[in-house]
């Protein structure tokens, strides 16, 4: 088994100041475990100048352009030149918000693995979805529409069902199972698979011991460095 990705989505929060929550995670870092953080834009540059190696810094959306007439909007070659190492694409919020489609989410990973980024590609179903028996079906038509084709740096798919994100729920044992074993029929072995919904200190031990499980998405357990780092912990705990 594999070294564990944890990655933190910053969404939007953190100032300046948050740059002492960086440090914190640094100086606590277990071995064994990769580590991302995605802060918000305005914090990329100086998160990845402070984090160097040691945690992988990413964005939270790119543009699938690389330079243009594009008001307010990012490409994944500018992210780069910034410093970062990985996007998320696809979050959930980002479809429910700004309408991304799978196409769109596709022309954005594509775009990432052109500018040699570590793209995170997002997928998870409604409460409907799954209350309809749905799950397994819309997660296999979000992932056959959105990941990106052709030739490029690897790529990553994060399993967040809408309903587990900052909600407190998460599913079972056997639902995440369940799910990441059909991901991972899908796209393969090569490829990391994380949980990524309500993660906290108290479940990720279980969550990234569980089949198919190669790592985490966090969002609201990874603003603060002690809440962020019994999670990477766990997950460097997961393959000793
Ligand atoms: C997320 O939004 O990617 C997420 C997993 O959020 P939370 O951990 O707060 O549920």
């Amino acid at each position: 088994m594999g070294r564990k990705l944890i990655a933190g989505n910053w969404k939007m929060h953190g100032l300046g100041g948050s740059i002492a929550e960086l440090d914190a995670l640094i100086s606590g870092l277990p071995g064994g475990v990769d580590v991302a953080v995605h802060p918000p834009l305005t914090l990329l540059a100086a998160f990845a100048a402070r984090a160097g190696e040691r945690i992988m810094i990413g964005a939270q959306d790119c543009d699938p352009g690389v330079f243009g007439a594009r008001t307010g909007e990012v490409s994944a070659t500018m992210l780069a030149d910034a410093g970062a190492r990985a996007v998320i694409v696809g979050h959930s919020e980002r479809r429910a918000y700004h309408g991304e489609t799978d196409v769109a989410v596709r022309t954005k990973a594509q775009a990432a693995r052109a500018a040699g980024l570590l793209a995170i590609v997002c997928v998870g179903e409604t409460e409907a979805e799954r209350d309809a028996g749905a799950a397994l079906a819309v997660i296999a038509g979000q992932l056959g529409g959105s990941l990106p084709q052709g030739e490029g740096p690897a790529f990553a798919v994060a399993y967040e069902p809408v309903w587990a994100i900052g909600s407190g729920r998460t599913p079972t044992l056997d639902q995440i199972t369940q799910v990441h074993g059909a991901i991972r029929a899908q796209v393969g072995t090569g490829v990391r698979i994380l949980y990524g919904g309500s993660v906290k200190a108290a479940n990720a031990a279980a969550i990234l011991r569980a089949p198919n499980v190669d790592g985490a998405l966090v969002g609201g357990a990874s603003l603060i460095a002690r809440d962020f780092l019994p999670i990477v912990e766990a997950g460097a705990q997961a393959v000793r």
